[in-house]
């Protein structure tokens, strides 16, 4: 298995990465939050500099797929006047938000996360790296637990936490002091050499021994969160997921017509105060439909470390997977779709050939190796 290229730092709009179907353009909408106006904006740019296709990624972020170098500008302009680009390239890498979606207006959530993007956008915010971020999961109960964040504000058994991702303690704060103690919290890892060479993440800097000043340590994180909800109707809205975490322009413009689109990181939209399951392409709307339980990456062609097409084949397995079973199928060894170990992955060593990897993840030794589909439909 070759090894994976790793980029070590995140894609943005204002930096974006070449793939294999263009530039891929990331954009962090504000709060995670498009209004209608800017949805059916970014639908109709993504149409005209991209290829139609847009991901939603893990961390709540909307890629727009297939950009060529010449049409990058013209859609950053367009994407400044909807107001979905940062001032500059440090400002963007900073603002690396998740948000519980099911905010409201004006609750901790809300308050703390605008707290937060306001504090990292100060000239003299600290210098993270591209893929530190923060979750903001201020509910009653966290939400956002399987989410990647190095530092997480959420709900403890007594109030709100700032707590470091891998430490199951943290430190007590008020909505009113949340953002500014997350801050202090980004700046001890970097002082501490967290980020050598601009790298790192929280989790790995306090394996390697790191230890939190007191301050951070004072207080239990609650002792469970919760497993974030299916498709269907909640309080704030509908939630309609995307079929292996992509959605057509066609069908993003048709939504903005309906609603304020929320982002999560769970491949779904939340609707703002939507009743009925729209009918569109790419949508799901069944909690059991099989897609649901398949986590892809891009894969080739789309990838240019892709080393057979993923996309077509979670298609062609979906009918065959057995119910409750979740998997993973990847186009190279490091796993983008799922980096945690899954119950069965699959992860392609050439063109229509995987390897299987049982409770392991896409870089695992695998149990079987240069399986054909069919012969992965027989071994599921
Ligand atoms: S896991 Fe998939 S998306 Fe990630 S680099 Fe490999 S082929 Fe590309």
């Amino acid at each position: 298995m070759s090894a994976p290229h790793v980029h070590g730092w995140c894609p943005g709009a204002l930096k974006p990465m070449m793939s294999g179907d263009g530039l891929v353009v990331r954009v962090r909408a504000p709060l995670g939050r498009l209004s209608q106006e800017q949805a059916a904006g970014a639908a109709r740019l993504a149409e005209r500099d991209g290829n139609g296709l847009i991901d939603v990624s893990a961390r709540a972020n909307v890629q727009i797929r297939g950009v060529t170098p010449g049409a990058h500008p013209a859609l950053i302009e367009g994407l400044r006047a909807l107001g979905l680009v940062d001032r500059d390239v440090a400002a963007e890498t900073r603002r690396n938000l998740v948000i519980q979606p099911f905010w409201s207006e004006d609750d901790p959530t809300h308050r703390v996360a605008q707290a937060l993007t306001n504090a990292l956008a100060h000239a003299d915010a600290p210098d993270l790296p591209g893929k530190f971020g923060f979750a903001v999961d201020c509910g009653p109960t966290p939400l956002l637990r399987g989410t990647s964040a190095d530092i997480r504000i959420e709900h403890g058994p007594d109030g709100l936490l700032v707590r470091a991702d891998g430490s199951d303690r943290g430190a007590p704060v008020t909505e009113g002091s949340a953002a500014e103690m997350a801050i202090a919290l980004a700046r001890w890892f970097l002082d501490t050499g967290g980020a050598p060479e601009g790298r790192g993440r929280m989790a790995r800097h306090l394996a390697a021994g790191a230890t939190p000043p007191e301050t951070f340590t004072a207080a239990p994180m609650a002792l469970q969160g919760r497993e974030p909800p299916g498709p269907g109707r909640t309080e704030t809205g509908q939630l309609v997921a995307l079929e292996f975490g992509q959605v057509t322009a066609e069908t993003l413009a048709a939504l903005a017509q309906r609603a304020p689109i929320r982002l999560t990181p769970w491949r779904m939209l939340l609707l703002e105060g939507v009743a009925e399951a729209p009918g569109l392409p790419g949508l799901i709307h069944d909690t059991t439909d099989p897609r649901l339980r398949i986590d892809t990456c891009t894969g080739a062609p789309g990838c240019p470390q892709g080393l057979s097409d993923t996309r077509n084949l979670a298609h062609a397995l979906a009918p065959h997977l057995p119910h409750g079973r979740r998997l993973h199928i990847s186009g190279c060894a490091k796993g983008c779709a799922h980096p945690g170990p899954a119950p069965v992955t699959l992860t392609a060593t050439g063109p229509n050939r995987f390897d299987l990897v049982r409770d392991g993840r896409a870089d695992a030794t695998p149990e079987a190796t240069g399986l054909s589909p069919d012969q992965i439909k027989k071994a599921l």
